[in-house]
């Protein structure tokens, strides 16, 4: 269900790693297929499925910044033949710090991505070798730089609590050098090991507790910098909030291309084949599914209540087709009152203690 003026945001997966992490579950594949096959069956898929106004696009992986030269900007064009991207348009990149190179940073620049988003998940050597990342601390913080001198203002990270050889230390020492580097965005995600990963088989799993307390004293650290918690994984300084990720997050229309990519369209949501070499040849094998009221509002209240925003009730109304705060005004006054939900001018929020009773929370609100 659009809202009114409601612009979609593009999501253009790129499967290509150079190596495997050892903790890796994405759909990703080292070297054996043809980059540019690929990206002309992304072209054909953009010009088939991609139209309207958009005012995002994300380049996610897998790993962008591995796309042999022209490639990115071949892309851009096919999207911009087919759709109209907004003059404020975010258009990110995600880019592992060993691929980000000169000549990646500068076809960037020049085919108008203008957000960096750098998996960094450590600034410890010895935690990355652990994880099977390619990168060294060193090459992580001179892609920032990197980043800087082609121009990009708008630079992110990502940071994994929770990974082998980890610790308060080096998560605090790592958040320390970022924010000094002049990041304007972190992500901090929890490792979660998945089945059939290099390092489940190692039989290595979190320690969920010790994570959930480094995060809190990420949190406090951030604060210190200026960064302001607008979605429970992710910090951001006043106006660099990432405008992508908030439209999944307000359940807003998305298309998504490439192999293993989802769309999202109000109603429904679809699924590309995972399978690269399908893709490649035209076959995109795509699942729909219809997606219920009920389903709809689940997923909003569950997505909006990890947000500083939180949940704005006509925006629930509109999914749910009736007015959910009335039928839900006893349960919503009850929780105000237990001081785990706030108040705000469009709906409601989450107090900051209640962030561990989030699931109980959301049972009740839908
Ligand atoms: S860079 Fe990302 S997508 Fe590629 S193997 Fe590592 S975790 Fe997976």
């Amino acid at each position: 269900m659009k809202t009114k003026n409601e612009k979609q945001g593009i999501y253009v997966h790129i499967p290509f790693c150079r190596s495997r992490c050892a903790y890796c579950g994405f759909v990703s594949s080292v070297c054996e297929y043809s980059e540019s096959d690929y990206v002309e069956s992304l072209a054909r898929e953009i010009r088939e499925r991609v139209c309207g106004i958009a005012d995002s696009v994300y380049f996610g992986g897998g790993t962008p910044s591995v796309l042999p030269k022209g490639l990115l900007k071949r892309i851009m064009r096919e999207l911009r033949d087919t759709a109209e991207l907004t003059g404020d348009c975010e258009i990110t990149t995600e880019a592992n710090p060993d691929s980000f190179s000169d000549e990646f940073a500068s076809e960037a620049r020049e085919c108008g991505v203008n957000r960096i988003s750098l998996g960094v998940q450590s600034l410890n050597n010895e935690v990355l070798a652990a994880a099977g990342r390619r990168h060294t601390a060193e090459q992580a913080l001179q892609a920032v730089k990197r980043a800087k001198v082609f121009g990009f203002e708008n630079v992110s990270c990502d940071l994994m609590l929770g990974l082998p050889r980890s610790s308060e230390k080096d998560v605090s020492e790592s958040v320390k050098s970022l924010c000094e580097a002049g990041i304007k965005h972190l992500s901090v995600y929890a490792l979660s090991v998945e089945e059939g990963t290099p390092l489940y088989l190692s039989e290595y799993r979190v320690d969920e507790d010790a994570s959930a307390n480094i995060y809190e004293k990420v949190y406090a650290a951030l604060k210190e910098y200026g960064f302001e918690r607008y979605e429970v994984s992710n910090f951001a300084k006043r106006g660099y909030e990432c405008r992508h990720n908030k439209k999944y997050w307000s359940l807003a229309p998305y298309v998504g291309v490439g192999a293993a990519a989802h769309s999202y369209d109000g109603k429904k949501r679809s699924f590309n084949t995972s399978d690269i070499a399908r893709y490649i040849a035209g076959l995109r094998d795509e699942i729909t599914e219809a997606i219920t009221a009920s389903d709809s509002l689940e997923e909003y209240v569950m997505l909006g209540l990890r947000t500083k925003n939180g949940i704005d009730s006509e925006r629930a109304s509109e999914l749910c087709g009736y007015e959910w705060e009335k039928l839900k005004s006893r349960e919503l006054t009850e929780l105000v009152g237990l001081g785990m939900l706030e108040r705000t001018a469009k709906g409601f929020k989450l107090c900051e203690n209640a962030y561990y009773v989030m699931n109980d929370i959301i049972v009740r609100l839908v």
